[in-house]
């Protein structure tokens, strides 16, 4: 059943993809990760693009992301951590959820199925981004695995949480990882040029990204990325997305 309801989902997908570049109505932007800071990276400028735009977004962080810090206690890095993705979210202009899970004990259960679920019926976004399918972190697989079968759980009548069936999603996107980066191939290019720097302030608020935290340097190579995209399609910086291989279908008349 979710995979004819998946396909069902992807029929008008090319075409309301295309929504992301032009301000026609308000949308609503759900962001989905494992861990706070993983979409303010992957996809926080196309967050920050589209608020720009007058949509509205929002960014669901599965954890906090707190077990990651060699120089503090999981708990107390767990506050810090919070501090610094609500900080995020506000230069973003997005609105924050912060899930009840713990960073690297994500369970891929029913539960959390339901509990996403729940999140997209209150929510109802227009789009919803997470994770690639493919990753090196238990928590990120587990992330998309979770999300993909929560979106059409939203939609059934059978499935009872708190809030009614939600059926006004139009698509879902995958966000360009560097931990997600096994298969993923940059599908849509999205002009983040005009929030740039103020994607760049965001993301500072995590200490994993001014330093000091992981050996990875996530600032440099972020946007370094962003403007490796944007030339690759003329554009002085882009965030790429993937979608499933059934989304990429199209039917036509005739070749014109
Ligand atoms: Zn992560």
């Amino acid at each position: 059943m979710f995979s004819s309801i998946r396909q069902f989902i992807s029929m008008g997908f090319l075409a309301a993809a295309c929504g992301l570049s032009a301000s026609a109505q308000q949308r609503t932007i759900l962001a989905i990760g494992a861990h706070a800071a993983d979409m303010d990276l992957t996809a926080g400028a196309i967050l920050a693009h589209q608020k720009k735009l007058g949509d509205r977004v929002v960014i669901l962080h599965m954890t906090l992301g707190e077990a990651g810090n060699p120089n503090m206690p999981p708990a107390q890095y767990a506050e810090q951590k919070r501090r610094e993705a609500i900080a995020s979210g506000e230069a973003l202009g997005a609105e924050v959820i912060i899930g009840p899970y713990a960073d690297a004990m994500l369970p891929n259960d029913e539960e959390a199925r339901k509990y996403v679920a729940d999140i997209i019926r209150q929510v109802k976004p227009t789009y919803v981004i997470t994770h690639w399918k493919n990753s090196f972190h238990k928590d990120h697989r587990n992330t998309h695995a979770i999300v993909v079968d929560a979106v059409l759980m939203a939609e059934l009548e059978a499935v009872k949480t708190a809030h009614p069936p939600y059926r006004g999603l139009k698509g879902v996107f995958y966000a360009d990882n560097w931990e997600d980066s096994e298969d993923f191939k940059p599908y849509i290019f999205v002009d983040v040029s005009d929030v740039f720097d103020q994607w760049k302030q965001a993301i500072r608020s995590y200490q994993m990204v001014r330093g000091g935290v992981s050996p990875f340097d996530y600032f440099d190579y972020y946007t370094a990325h962003l403007k490796e995209e944007g030339a690759l399609v003329g554009k002085k910086y882009a965030v790429s997305l993937d979608v499933d291989e059934s989304s990429k279908r199209r039917i036509l008349d005739s070749l014109r």
